[in-house]
């Protein structure tokens, strides 16, 4: 590039200029934790490139970030000796965005009542928001290794162009330079600006300067001096001892590596010694984030080593499923130039998987335990991840299975393992469950007669992933986890013998119906048989013990997947009017078919062929 050329925003980023400028409100001050946040992660990369390439350095080995404004311009300035960017780099970072989630961005932003500009971080689109008090934003820089005459200037208004022009520029990194709006004249004010750094940026592990005031006696008011200070503490937060940081603290860091507006619902903080050494702190954010269900995106667990930025999305440090889990880990033991190929082989990282795992847990029980609603908050936000790891954490199957909760017949909502077993009546050996779609259409099947007539409790699941989490928990502190909806049920010792003959008799005299109805539903059902597990319905659908149930059966159809065609079975109920007068009916095919199609809508699936169905009421009706 020789001369200076003017180029257009991307459409979203003009989007965003537009939000921005026209209706972010509240928390104008942020714009300084983005600024200086940009800064730091300069360095960090900087530092990051020269393990391999020292020269980079050149004779600025010390990184640092200054704050500096000129009242006379009405310029504030973030300058940083980072990484720099080159002009190409210039064009594509401060024109276009990357990343997914601009339109949520966008779609939050119009329905936040409170315009609040925090929202901004959590999209990284967070350089945009000098455009909140700026009316032109300035960026000058050079990236390291790159010669003085390369250096770049962009500028822009923020409306929907931006220029670039080649410039010289002696020092590597990036100046961003804010032109202040009328009216934000209070960020050209020391005091301001140092007390926006105390509260946002105290923990950024570099030095922030910002000039000195000296008192002038014969101005009589305070003057900038040509001495710089340090106005941070430039110690890592998590490098401090515990007792020394304050709730308030974890918690802004915390806003600052996750741009959650929301405060944390938990974390904890630790120094790991032995065999590898490191230390954690790690944050589970009180709400889900709006891409909690794309298995890729990017874990939230910063890398560290030896206090060096290494990377921020590394994976291997926690099992997918504690994907929502925030935080940093500074590892004392991995080589600095550890690559993402070796994170996934090493020793130390598989043992500070496993500590980091057993931590989080131990959070998450500890919550449990003591904070119920907080944590049937967090259930209802992050529960149907969490059951992703009783499939995929076979060590820790045991402890995932007491923190989940369920809905149940006795309660909506909250229900644990634990729970349920306490209530288990006597003879009662398995723990039942049922699967469906909804929790309306759970309650309402009619395979749950029988348990609500005795009193037993059943779990009612309904989400998603159960059917699969099913498939990888068979018991609970040594109870055999058993559907409602699937074999002959059996319900053991709750039945007395009476019951028993009772039932025995009945199916000894509608022997010759079923008969009948299994050659008349010879396509459709595998077997045709009485059940005691029916009260008021007349006949259900179950399947047969190995075969997958109807729901997951419908999941996958859904899913646009092949389900294996296995035909179910159908019970009936022998006490039931309808189920009674069906050996004399002379219509008996089409009541036969009715009474197998309804068996299938009440536990909510959908008919092969409903017109036939209809027709088939019909001809009743009219009869
Ligand atoms: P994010 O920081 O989440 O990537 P931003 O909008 O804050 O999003 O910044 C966009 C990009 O602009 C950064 O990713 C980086 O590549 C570049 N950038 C911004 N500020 C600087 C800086 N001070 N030095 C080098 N690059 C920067
Ligand atoms: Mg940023």
């Amino acid at each position: 590039m020789s001369d200076k050329q003017t180029l257009s925003f991307q459409a979203e980023v003009k989007q965003i200029l537009h939000l921005v400028t026209h209706s972010l409100y509240s928390n104008k001050e942020i714009f300084l934790r983005e600024l200086v946040s940009n800064a730091s992660d300069a360095c960090d990369k900087l530092r990051f490139e020269a393990l391999n390439r020292p020269e980079l350095y050149g004779d600025a080995p010390n990184l640092e970030i200054r704050v500096f404004f000129d009242p006379a311009a009405r310029t504030l300035t973030v300058r940083d000796n980072g990484i720099g960017m080159s002009a190409e780099e210039a064009v594509q970072h401060l024109g276009t965005i990357a990343k997914s989630g601009t339109r949520e961005f966008l779609a939050r932003l119009e329905g936040d009542q409170k315009k609040d500009a925090n929202l901004i971080g959590q999209f990284g689109v967070g350089f945009y928001s000098g455009f909140i008090v700026a009316d032109r934003i300035t960026v000058e820089s050079r990236r390291a290794g790159l010669k003085p005459e390369e250096g770049v200037r962009w500028t822009s208004d923020g409306s929907g162009e931006f220029d670039v022009e080649p410039i010289t520029r002696e020092q590597r990194g990036t100046d961003v330079i804010l032109h202040l709006r009328e009216g934000e004249e209070e960020f050209a004010k020391t005091w301001r600006l140092k007390s926006i750094i105390a509260k946002y940026s105290d923990h950024i592990s570099l030095p922030i300067l910002m000039r000195k005031e000296k008192w002038d006696e014969e101005k009589k008011e305070y003057v900038l001096s040509d001495e710089w200070e340090t106005v941070n503490k430039a110690a890592a937060l998590w490098t401090r001892s515990k007792s020394e940081i304050t709730d308030a603290q974890y918690q802004e860091f915390y806003k600052q590596i996750s741009y959650d507006s929301e405060p944390p619902l938990a974390y904890t903080h630790n120094r790991v010694e032995g065999r590898t050494e490191y230390t954690q702190l790690l944050y589970v954010p009180s709400k889900a984030p709006f891409d909690l269900w794309n298995r890729d995106k990017r874990a939230g667990v910063k890398l560290y080593v030896k206090r060096v930025f290494i990377m921020d999305d590394a994976q291997a440090l926690l099992p997918v499923y504690l994907r929502f889990v925030k935080g940093v880990i500074d590892s004392a033991d991995l080589p600095l130039n550890v690559s993402r190929e070796l994170l996934q082989e090493s020793r130390d990282v598989k043992a500070i998987r496993e500590g980091c795992t057993k931590r989080v847990l131990s959070m998450l029980e500890d919550v449990a335990e003591n904070q119920k609603d907080k944590y049937a908050a967090f259930w209802k936000e992050f529960g149907a991840v969490l059951k992703e790891g009783v499939g995929e954490d076979h060590a820790n199957q045991e402890r995932l299975a007491r923190l989940l909760r369920f809905a149940s017949t006795h309660a909506d909502e909250g229900v644990s393992f634990a729970d349920y077993v306490s209530r288990m009546k006597e003879g009662q050996e398995a723990i039942y469950y049922l699967t469906a779609d909804s929790l309306a259409a759970a309650k309402s099947s009619p395979q749950l007669e029988i348990f609500r007539k005795k009193g037993i409790e059943v779990l009612l699941l309904v989400d998603r992933v159960d059917e699969w989490m099913l498939a990888h928990l068979y018991e609970f502190d040594g109870k055999p986890l058993q559907s409602v909806a699937r074999g002959a049920v059996d319900l053991g010792k709750l039945q007395d013998e009476e019951e028993k003959k009772h039932a025995e008799q009945a199916a000894e005299a509608v022997k010759p119906l079923l008969e009948r109805l299994k050659t008349t539903l010879k396509d459709r059902a595998k077997d045709v048989r009485v059940t005691t597990r029916l009260v008021e319905s007349p006949a259900c659908i179950v399947v047969d013990e190995g075969d997958m149930s109807t729901h997951l059966a419908r999941l996958l159809k859904q899913a646009g997947q092949q389900a294996p065609k296995a035909l179910p079975i159908l019970e009936i109920n022998p006490e039931h009017a309808l189920v009674k007068r069906l050996e004399s009916d002379e219509r008996f095919d089409d009541l036969a078919h009715i009474l197998f199609d309804q068996a299938w809508l009440a536990e909510g699936g959908q008919l092969d062929d409903p017109a036939a169905y209809v027709r088939r009421v019909n001809r009743l009706l009219v009869a």
